[in-house]
């Protein structure tokens, strides 16, 4: 970091501005105490409290105070020809523009900055100019630079040995893998930002932390978790900064919407109108979560109105939102639209949000990136091991760092495959209830069916579809529907077998596939579920939902075909028939029959 170049300032003073450094990304209202009282005193050291004056306003307060002491900092490093102190100013000054709601130029700066190379290399100078990049290319939607601009802000976080910029680096990667609904990563980096936050006192980054928890458990379908940490929240005020409430209202919003708690959730929407919103992404929220509000009521002309304006605004004024939260804008209008009777109107939408679903899913692939990058370290560190290695026999000092590097090596070898084997496991689970998707069915299916065949055992294909499931959601919403889909997932992972593969289908079908069963044992295991599931009712905010059952279908491997195709389409004709003949109810595949020449 600078130091100051004329007079010599009292060891006391320069151990003042350590602490404010090391302060200003735990503590910020402490740097600025710190800062202010530099300032005050005047002398050479007064440029450094200018400077984090200006840094901790820039982040936490108000803009024009920050331009005027990055004023007063600039003046006092070009007195001192400290190039170093200048190109931190133009860091904080790029800050100041992206706040500002212009990130291009924020982008120009930091080019400029970088070209000119005066920045210092200490590690906190590093954070600073990393992460406030990686937040910048963020807005400006490059993912790839802005995902390797956190990283490299995380390293030079560690380096600086400092809890404040640790814990910054955790959250601000948590927050980025969140919005590239890279769910589990995201959920592991903000809970361990949180857990060391709360420790150190870090309170921008607790209510960070928390605020984006709360969207990663509603996306994961954890609605009573969103809740808890709205809560959390909502009750230690103490721990988070003077206006987390009002800055993080959205957020407390939908963790009580999530339960279906829709007076507490419109308490915390401001009810302004979208066209006095400054950028995107708040408004785009705020507007579904306004929506889905007054869907909850029964207010679908006015939910539609929320909706409609919001989408039109946005058009008009081109603003860039987040993906997900555009996705949720579009389905409530969907919604809307299906409840007022417009069903091509509701179609549309849908198709909108099903399309920002699938960019959504296929963006958590960036965080391929990630082991990318691991990847590429490991080759690097083998390649220095083969060069060490070379040399191994004639220094010393290359046998202590052969071993370094193995170890290294061996840590880095172990983190690719765990983030293989996290990235593989997103990619085959349906997000709202956690269980297997269709792409996991189809690719383990194969595997049973030769199994069952050479070891001569019998194999059943279910299909199960809830009934009257939509007649649920008009009446109740989509969420109270979402609620049920999750319950049921709950229930079935409980109750069938550890060796049974259980999958969503699609919407409210599922299909397990059932190794070493008969159809008869099958069928009653289903008919327990059955039972069992139409015993449960779920509570929805202050209402019962009603009982719900479902249909299936059984098909027998090998009797109703030899590959899963053909047995789900025996199945399903089987579920048909359940339906037809008056619902809630399991029928067997017939023994022969039209379909066995699939
Ligand atoms: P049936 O007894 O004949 O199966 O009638 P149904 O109403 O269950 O069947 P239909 O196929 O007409 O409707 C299925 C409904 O499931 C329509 C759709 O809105 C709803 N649905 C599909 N996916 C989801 C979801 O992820 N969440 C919620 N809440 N509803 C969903
Ligand atoms: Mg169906
Ligand atoms: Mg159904």
């Amino acid at each position: 970091m600078p130091q100051p170049a004329t007079t010599t300032p009292t060891t006391e003073s320069r151990d003042e501005v350590t602490r404010a450094w090391e302060l200003c990304y735990l503590d910020p209202l402490a740097a600025r105490d710190i800062g202010r009282r530099l300032a005050a005193g005047g002398g050479s050291i007064a440029v450094h409290g200018w400077l984090q004056v200006a840094l901790a306003e820039v982040r936490i307060g108000d803009a024009a105070v920050a331009t005027t002491a990055l004023a007063h900092a600039r003046l006092g490093y070009a007195a001192q020809e400290d190039t170093a102190g200048l190109a931190l100013c133009d860091e904080v000054h790029a800050i100041l523009l992206r706040r500002s709601g212009d990130p291009e130029s924020s982008a120009r700066l930091q080019l400029a900055t970088d070209e000119r190379g005066t920045l210092g290399t200490d590690p906190m100078s590093r954070f600073i100019a990393h992460n406030s990049r990686a937040i910048t290319a963020k807005q400006l939607g490059r993912v790839d630079e802005s995902l390797h601009h956190f990283y490299a802000a995380s390293e030079a976080a560690n380096a600086t040995g400092w809890a404040g910029p640790r814990i910054t680096a955790l959250g601000n990667l948590g927050g980025y893998h969140q919005e590239l609904h890279n769910l589990e990563d995201a959920r592991q980096l903000c809970e361990q930002a949180l857990r060391l936050a709360r420790e150190a006192g870090a309170r921008p980054m607790v209510a960070t932390s928390a605020a984006n928890l709360i969207v990663i458990h509603h996306a994961a379908g954890e609605p009573e978790q969103a809740r808890a940490m709205a809560e959390f929240m909502i009750r230690h005020p103490e721990e988070l900064m003077p206006n987390a409430r009002e800055q993080h209202a959205l957020y407390l919003a939908l963790g009580h919407l999530s339960v279906g708690e829709i007076d507490a959730a419109e308490g915390f929407l401001p009810s302004s109108d979208v066209g006095n919103r400054a950028d995107g992404d708040s408004m785009t929220c705020w507007a579904w979560l306004k929506a889905r509000c007054r869907l909850a009521r029964g207010d679908a002309a006015g939910a539609h109105d929320v909706a409609e304006n919001a989408l039109q605004e946005r058009q008009r004024r081109q603003l860039r939102d987040r993906d997900y939260d555009l996705m949720e804008l579009h389905r409530v209008a969907a919604d809307a639209c299906e409840a007022l009777g417009d069903a091509a109107a509701a179609l549309d939408r849908l198709r909108q949000a099903h399309s920002l679903y699938e960019q959504l899913v296929g963006r958590s692939a960036r965080a391929r990136l990630l082991s990318l990058q691991v990847s590429h370290q490991l080759a690097q560190a083998q390649r220095e091991r083969d060069l060490a290695d070379d040399r191994r026999r004639s220094a010393e000092d290359d046998r202590r760092r052969l071993s370094e590097l193995n170890t290294a090596l061996h840590a880095q070898i172990a983190q690719t495959e765990m983030l293989h084997a996290r990235l593989r496991e997103q990619a085959l689970r349906d997000p709202l209830t956690g269980l297997h998707n269709r792409r996991y069915l189809f690719e383990i299916a194969p595997g049973m069916l030769e199994l069952a065949r050479r070891q001569d055992t019998q194999l059943c294909v279910v299909l199960i579809d809830l009934d009257h499931f939509k007649l649920l959601n008009d009446t109740y919403g989509h969420q109270a529907g979402d609620l049920v889909l999750q319950r049921f997932s709950a229930l079935l992972t409980r109750m069938l077998r550890r060796s049974d593969v259980i999958c969503r289908h699609g919407g409210e079908e599922f299909v397990a596939v059932m190794p070493d069963i008969s159809a008869d044992g099958a069928e009653a295991m289903l008919d327990r579920l059955l039972q069992a599931f139409q015993m449960q009712r779920e509570e929805y905010g202050a209402r019962r939902l009603p009982h719900v059952s479902f249909s299936a279908g059984i098909a027998r491997f090998p009797r109703h075909g030899n590959t899963l195709e053909q047995l789900l389409s025996r199945a399903d004709r089987a579920l048909y028939t359940a339906k037809n003949h008056g619902r809630a109810r399991i029928e067997q595949a017939p023994r022969t029959g039209y379909g066995t020449l699939i």
